[in-house]
């Protein structure tokens, strides 16, 4: 099935600058739009439900599970997270490219749902430079940096199952990177045809 709009999906250790790239991805371009996750996590700092996620009860997380209300879910780091399929379909239906920050295993679940999905993995530069990263974030105890190096070992053993690889090693360079993505997606023969309609038509092109 075709939709005017694309589906992205982008993943990557933490620590790696993901949703740093994507949130200026969002503010250049709004035909660009989030997707907010379920989650059973409690909400951390300002987060808001509705903003960052939909902030649920495993009762209820577990219900739309049954009901069939996710395109993925997955459990990471302990809590269950998803997408919802509706918000998704809506979106790319009305022709808005949606992006989705999920871990690998949601992104491998919605390529095989969403084939036209562009699967997007972002690398750091280097093992230094990535826990030099999450040490100056000062977030975490060295206890949990440790772990989280642990599971980005295990997150980027899975780049290879995606279709574009951006190295965040210098911000505005990775940014160039991701836009170019987007842009090269909305020029593919398919999604012309949709866009450019009336010129298609008019150079007799089916
Ligand atoms: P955090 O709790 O730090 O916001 O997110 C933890 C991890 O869960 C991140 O790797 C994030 O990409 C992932 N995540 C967030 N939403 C979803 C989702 O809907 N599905 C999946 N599979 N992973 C998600």
């Amino acid at each position: 099935m075709e939709y005017p709009g694309n589906l992205f999906v982008v993943a990557a250790p933490s620590g790696a600058g993901k949703s740093s790239l994507v949130k200026a991805l969002m503010e250049l371009d709004s035909r660009v739009v989030p997707s907010v996750s379920h989650t059973t996590r409690a909400p951390r700092g300002q987060e808001l439900h509705g903003r960052e996620y939909y902030f649920v009860s495993k009762e209820t997380f577990d219900q739309m599970v049954i009901q069939g209300a996710f395109l993925e879910w997955a459990l990471v780091h302990g809590n269950r997270y998803g997408t919802s399929k509706m918000a998704i379909e809506q979106r790319i239906n009305q022709g808005a490219d949606v992006v989705l920050e999920i871990d690998f295993q949601g992104a491998i679940q919605v390529k095989r749902i969403f084939p036209n999905a562009v699967l997007i993995f972002i690398l750091p530069p280097s093992w230094e430079e990535l826990r030099s990263r999450l040490e100056r974030r000062a977030e975490d105890t060295a206890e949990v940096i440790e772990l989280r190096l642990q599971n980005a070992a295990t997150e980027m053993a899975h780049a290879k199952e995606f279709d574009f690889v951006i190295i965040n090693e210098l911000f505005e360079r990775a940014l160039f990177d991701l836009k170019a993505i987007v842009h090269a997606q909305r020029l593919k023969f398919s999604a012309q045809r949709i866009a450019r309609g009336d010129t298609f038509q008019a150079l007799n092109i089916l």
